[in-house]
């Protein structure tokens, strides 16, 4: 595909967001920004945005506002990100608004919102279960998704951990934020775009999910270059630009 993509993959902590987005990259070779991966290694290299963010993060609370969405305009604005896909933001009312507002001003419409959606006694199975690969950002799960030998990476053998934050005690906290916090960006998008949003049911096994989004995400492109050329200006209701 030639035009570039500006999606959004969004739901609730363990919808399979990160398993979902590496599909997405891969088959319509965007860039993946995910702002937990971003943070994680701020955190990691002890940068000024890591420490303001780590306390936040080991609780299950977001990041304030004013920290997040500079780390995420700066990375829009290198020209390799043209093409995205932004995975855990916006995550607030005021990341939504400040994110709209720039894409707008740059002409640059978001043209896909794909919204995972999982019940919530769903989502504890499956965050307590996940262990990760930390370099390459492999997920696995004790049971649904079992890496061939137990604790280690399949690719390179290496230690898998389990994150900080993904405790039964942790999934109360960051689903309290999600249903009072995260909720009112779909909204916003339903308002403000409503022909962008792609409405998924997660609950399903991950091939079919990934088939359907998949469908989706190609639906919407035909659509696109079926219908009149498009104007490329800022617009807040432009669907795709
Ligand atoms: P994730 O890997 O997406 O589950 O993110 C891990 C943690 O990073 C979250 O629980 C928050 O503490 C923080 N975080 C990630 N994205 C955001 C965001 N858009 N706004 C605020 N905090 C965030």
């Amino acid at each position: 595909m030639s035009e570039e993509c500006r999606f959004i993959i969004f739901g609730p902590p363990a919808a399979g967001k990160g398993t979902q987005s590496k599909n997405i990259v891969e088959n319509f070779k965007c860039v993946h920004l995910s702002t937990g991966d971003l943070l994680r290694q701020a955190v990691q290299e002890e940068t000024e945005v890591g420490k303001q963010a780590k306390e936040f993060m080991n609780k299950g609370d977001l990041v304030p506002d004013e920290v997040i969405i500079g780390v995420v305009i700066d990375a829009l604005k290198k020209p390799q990100n043209s093409s995205f896909l932004l995975d855990g933001f916006p995550r607030s009312l005021g990341q939504a608004e400040a994110l709209s507002k720039y894409l707008n001003e740059n002409g640059t419409p978001l043209n896909a919102v794909v919204n995972l959606n999982v019940p919530e006694d769903v989502l504890e199975e499956r965050i307590c279960g996940r262990r990760i690969h930390k370099p390459s950002g492999r997920s696995y799960h004790v049971k649904f998704n079992p890496p061939k030998v137990e604790g280690k990476d399949d690719k390179t053998g290496e230690d898998l951990i389990q994150r900080a934050d993904d405790t039964a005690e942790a999934l109360k906290t960051r689903l309290a934020n999600f249903n009072a916090q995260t909720m009112p960006v779909l909204e916003f998008f339903k308002n403000v775009q409503p022909n962008s949003i792609l409405e998924i049911d997660g609950n399903k096994e991950m091939d079919q999910i990934w088939n359907d989004i998949n469908d989706g995400l190609e639906t919407k492109f035909k659509e696109k270059s079926n219908s009149a050329p498009a104007t490329n200006v800022a617009c807040e209701n432009c669907v795709i630009s």
